[in-house]
């Protein structure tokens, strides 16, 4: 076969992919994986917020078919933006859900919060096979997220690296022989941090990630552990184990990424550097492997791993989100929207640290005797649960004011 010949297959075979949250951490990650290999993959549409400037150079550079803004006022500044190129451009809430519809090989779903979980949906609806980085539609949507994906037979595959550690190791074949899940933490900026020292912590403070480099929200996530919280119910999802199978490990160096226990006394592990790029490439790849510009992992420099308990009372997200995982129906609905409020409250400086678990474990306390925390069979009632948890939480933030 001549080189060309080859070439032309390769084209024929790109993969398509829709990048919902382009512009995020996690969007711009996956650009640079798709920008090195355009023989591999081609992009249909790129989603971002209001960060017009990215979208629109992104959709130049990876020369997109779409490129959609969720604000509906920025359609006029991302339309001129792309002015003489032949990119469609949309806007709007009812955009991006189409945009996430059109037939594709791939969605990246990488926008953040519960807002992810309309587009992210209706791709599964699609039978569209799933990148997911956004834990918090998981979180959320529940058993409504994952018996969509049942229905239409789309493929999730994580892309959050503790996920994408367990799916790299895990072996489906012998799934009963399967003890535990220990998912890995880095145990964030405040690890070492008093309780006095945590209800003095600032945003600024918690920003500051030792390891990764992430989006805002996740990085105060990582901070208060909720992220670990969060990405317990995800692997509960994800994984189909019981509660009592999951587990977490401080991990400071954040090198094992997750592990997976067997009952014969095997432990496997994936390892490699902090670098959301690792679990993309395998996402985007997947049942293949294709290079990533990753630098690889010398553990001889690094010399020591090591690992601890969490200690659940400076960190109570853990225990927060396994309760309310083992209440199950919307109590995770619930608790991921309170947390979205709270930790926009502390990072407008509106909340001490420590309010932030505080708000979410009152807000939950309060949907228990308001007799919210019921089954979810629907997207409606996702969506009331999610918005009931935002409006309490806000409602109730006034208690944990500084
Ligand atoms: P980010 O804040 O950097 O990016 C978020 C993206 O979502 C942006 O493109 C933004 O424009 C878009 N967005 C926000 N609100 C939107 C809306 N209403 N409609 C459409 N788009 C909207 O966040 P990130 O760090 O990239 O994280 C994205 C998701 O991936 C989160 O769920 C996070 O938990 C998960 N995740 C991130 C990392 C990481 O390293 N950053 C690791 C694992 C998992
Ligand atoms: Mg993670």
């Amino acid at each position: 076969m001549t080189v060309i010949a080859e070439r032309i297959e390769r084209a024929v075979d790109a993969k398509r992919l829709t990048i919902l949250g382009s512009t995020g951490s996690i969007g711009c990650s996956t650009l640079d994986i798709v920008g090195r290999d355009t023989d591999r993959f081609e992009i249909d549409a790129l989603v971002g917020n209001s960060n017009i400037d990215r979208l629109a150079e992104q959709a130049k550079s990876i020369r997109a078919r779409l490129a959609v803004t969720a604000d509906p006022e920025m359609y006029r500044p991302l339309k001129e933006a792309l002015a003489g190129t032949d990119i469609e451009v949309a806007a709007g809430p009812e955009a991006v859900i189409e945009a996430a519809q059109r037939p594709v090989d791939m969605i990246m779903a990488s926008i953040v919060g519960a807002a992810g979980l309309a587009p992210t949906i209706a791709a599964v609806n699609q039978g569209t096979t799933i990148g997911l980085a956004n834990k918090e539609c998981l979180v959320s949507g529940g058993s409504v997220f994952t018996q969509a994906a049942m229905r239409s037979g789309a493929r999730i595959l994580p892309v959050d690296s503790e996920h994408s550690a367990i799916f790299q190791v895990l072996n489906r074949d012998h799934a009963d022989q399967i003890s535990r899940l220990i998912l890995t933490a880095s145990g964030g900026p405040f690890r070492t941090f008093t309780q006095k020292q945590l209800n003095e912590a600032t945003p600024e403070q918690a920003l500051k990630h030792p390891n990764w480099s992430m989006g805002r929200k996740i990085t105060i996530d990582s901070a208060s552990l909720m992220n670990k919280g969060l990405e317990l119910i995800e692997a509960f999802h994800l994984f189909d184990v019981s509660i009592e199978q999951l587990d977490v490990l401080v991990h400071p160096q954040s090198i094992v990424h997750s592990l997976v226990e067997y009952e014969d006394g095997s432990t496997l592990a994936q390892l490699g550097m902090p670098d959301m790029r690792t679990p993309i490439a395998y996402a985007l790849a997947w049942p293949q492997r294709i290079s990533a510009p990753v630098p690889k992992l010398r553990l001889e420099e690094l010399g020591a791993l090591t690992f601890e308990r969490v200690d659940e009372n400076r960190f109570p997200a853990i225990r927060l989100s396994l309760d309310a995982l083992a209440h199950g129906g919307s109590a995770t609905a619930v608790l991921n929207a309170a947390n979205e409020i709270a930790v926009a409250e502390f990072l407008s400086k509106r909340l001490p640290f420590p309010a932030i678990t505080g708000l979410v474990r009152a807000t939950i306390e309060r949907a228990e005797q308001d007799g919210m925390l019921a089954a979810m069979h629907s997207l409606d009632d996702v969506w009331s649960a999610d918005s009931y948890g935002r409006r309490m939480a806000q409602e109730l933030a006034s208690r944990f004011r500084m």
